[in-house]
C-alpha cells in the first residue's frame, strides 16, 4: 500500500489500474479558490486586471517612502499589481509556500531563482536532466559571470554527496528530468544539501503541485513554468518561484527587479483562471497519457516508454513514493526510423500537433534529441526518442491518429 503522500488530503488507496490514489479533493478546492476575496471588491468573483507602470502617492512624504513597499506593496508596475500579487497568493495556497513571485516565463523564472543565491567563485550542481534552456543559462551567462556549474546523474540517489564542493552554494532539480524522465530521489540531495549548507531549488512543472509539493519535502524553492500546466491553454507564458522563507523571497524579488523582470497583467489573469481547472485537466492528462501508453506498449516498434508512473520504469518506486499523481507527458523510445519513414510518421498527423511547449489542452508529439547536452543518462543511438503530451482530447480518437501515423511509417520503411 502506498503511504499517504497526497499533498492536501488524508487519502483513499485508490483505483489501482492508474497506480495512484484518488486525488486531492482539498488541491482542488485550493485551486478552485484561491486569490482575492469577492467582498473585497464588490463582489466581483475574479480578480481584476491592473494595467499599470504609474502608480500614483497622495504626499511627497509617501512617495519619498514607496520603496518601503518594495517586496509587499504596489510602488510600480514592474514590482507587481493586484493583480499579480492574486496569482501569487493563489499558487502560494497550491505550493504551500509562503511567498510566491510571478516572473515573465518559466525560463525567467528558473535563470532568475537560481542566480539569486549565486556569486563568482559559487559553484552551482545542476541534475543533468534539467530543461535545455535552463542548462544553457547555467551552462553560459553564469559561468560568464565566474560560477562553477556541474551536472549530477539524477539517479545518483544517496552519492549525490560525493558532488558536493566546499563552495557548492546551490542544488537545481528537476524531476522527472526533461526529455529522459529520471526521477530524482528528492529527500536524499535536501539531506545532502542541507549537510552542505546549500539551498535546493527544483523546476517541478511536470507534476505541478497538485501532484508533488517540494516545499513539503524541504526543497527550499518550487518553480513552475505557468506557461504549461497552470495556464492550461497554450496562449501565455509566465513562471512562478515559491519558497518558505522570507529571506529567499526577498533575496529573489530583488534579483527579478533589478533585471526589470515582470509577466503582464494579462498573462497573471489567464494564469489564475487557468488554475481553476487545474486538478480536473491534470486527471484527465494522466488518464489519456495512460491509455495513449497502453496502445503504444502493443506496438512493435516501440522499445520503451518513460513515464515514472509505470510499474516497469526506473523511477517507479520514487514515484510511487513521493508523487500524487502523474501528468500527461511522457517519452517514447522506438527502432530507429529513416527520414523517410520519420516524415512519413510526423507529418500528416491530423489532431497530434508538432510544436513545442505542453501542458495546453492539445496533444503534441515531437522528436526529441537528448544526446548532445547530457552527460549522465542517454538514449541507445539505435532508437529514436519522441516526446509525447496527452491532450484532453477523446483517447479512442488519439489512438487512431497513431495508429495511421504507425501504418505510414510502416509504409515508409523499406
Ligand atoms: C517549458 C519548460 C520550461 C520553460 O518555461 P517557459 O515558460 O517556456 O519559459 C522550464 N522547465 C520545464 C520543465 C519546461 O517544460
Amino acid at each position: 500500500m502506498k503511504a499517504n503522500n497526497n499533498p492536501y488530503t488524508d487519502r483513499t488507496e485508490g483505483d489501482t489500474k492508474l497506480k495512484r490514489n484518488t486525488r486531492t479533493s482539498k488541491g482542488a478546492t485550493v485551486a478552485t479558490h484561491g486569490g482575492p476575496r469577492p467582498d473585497e471588491q464588490s463582489g466581483v468573483l475574479n480578480p481584476p486586471v491592473y494595467r499599470a507602470s504609474t502608480v500614483f502617492y497622495p504626499t511627497v512624504d509617501a512617495y519619498k517612502k514607496r520603496h518601503d513597499g518594495y517586496y509587499d506593496d504596489v510602488i510600480y508596475g514592474l514590482y507587481g499589481t493586484k493583480t499579480t500579487f492574486a496569482l501569487a497568493e493563489a499558487i502560494s495556497k497550491l505550493e504551500n509556500a509562503s511567498e510566491t513571485l510571478i516572473t515573465s516565463s518559466g525560463t525567467a523564472a528558473n535563470a532568475l531563482a537560481a542566480a539569486a543565491f549565486l556569486s563568482a567563485g559559487d559553484h552551482l550542481l545542476a541534475a543533468d536532466c534539467v530543461y535545455g534552456t535552463t542548462r544553457k543559462f547555467f551552462e553560459t551567462i553564469l559561468q560568464r559571470f565566474g560560477v562553477e556549474v556541474s551536472f549530477f546523474n539524477p539517479r545518483a540517489g544517496d552519492e549525490i554527496r560525493s558532488e558536493f564542493r566546499c563552495n557548492t552554494r546551490a542544488v537545481f532539480l528537476e524531476s522527472p528530468g526533461s526529455q529522459l524522465f529520471e526521477m530524482i530521489d528528492i529527500p536524499a540531495v535536501v539531506e545532502a544539501a542541507k549537510a552542505a549548507g546549500a539551498v535546493t531549488l527544483i523546476d517541478n512543472t511536470w507534476a505541478t503541485p497538485l501532484n508533488y509539493r517540494p516545499l513539503d519535502h524541504g526543497v527550499d524553492i518550487s518553480i513552475q513554468s505557468g506557461t504549461k500546466y497552470f495556464s492550461g491553454h497554450s496562449d501565455i507564458m509566465i513562471g512562478s518561484i515559491s519558497v518558505r522563507s522570507r529571506a529567499h523571497f526577498e533575496q529573489i524579488k530583488d534579483m527579478a527587479g533589478r533585471w526589470g523582470n515582470c509577466a503582464s497583467p494579462d498573462d497573471c489573469y489567464l494564469a489564475h483562471r487557468g488554475l481553476r481547472t487545474l486538478d480536473v485537466r491534470m486527471e484527465r492528462h494522466q488518464r489519456n497519457a495512460l491509455r495513449l501508453i497502453e496502445w503504444l506498449r502493443r506496438q512493435h516498434e516501440v522499445v520503451r516508454i518513460r513515464y515514472p508512473a509505470l510499474e516497469d520504469d526506473p523511477g517507479y518506486p520514487i514515484w510511487r513514493r513521493d508523487y500524487a499523481g502523474a501528468s500527461g507527458l511522457f517519452g517514447v523510445e522506438l527502432k530507429k526510423m529513416s527520414d523517410h519513414a520519420a516524415a512519413a510518421f510526423f507529418d500528416h498527423l491530423s489532431l497530434f500537433g508538432l510544436g513545442s511547449s505542453w501542458g495546453g489542452y492539445e496533444s503534441l508529439l515531437v522528436p526529441a534529441w537528448p544526446k548532445p547536452v547530457r552527460v549522465a543518462n542517454t538514449v541507445n543511438e539505435e532508437h529514436d526518442l519522441i516526446r509525447v503530451h496527452a491532450g484532453l482530447e477523446d483517447p479512442a480518437d488519439l489512438i487512431a491518429d497513431l495508429d495511421a501515423a504507425f501504418e505510414r511509417m510502416r509504409s515508409a520503411t523499406p
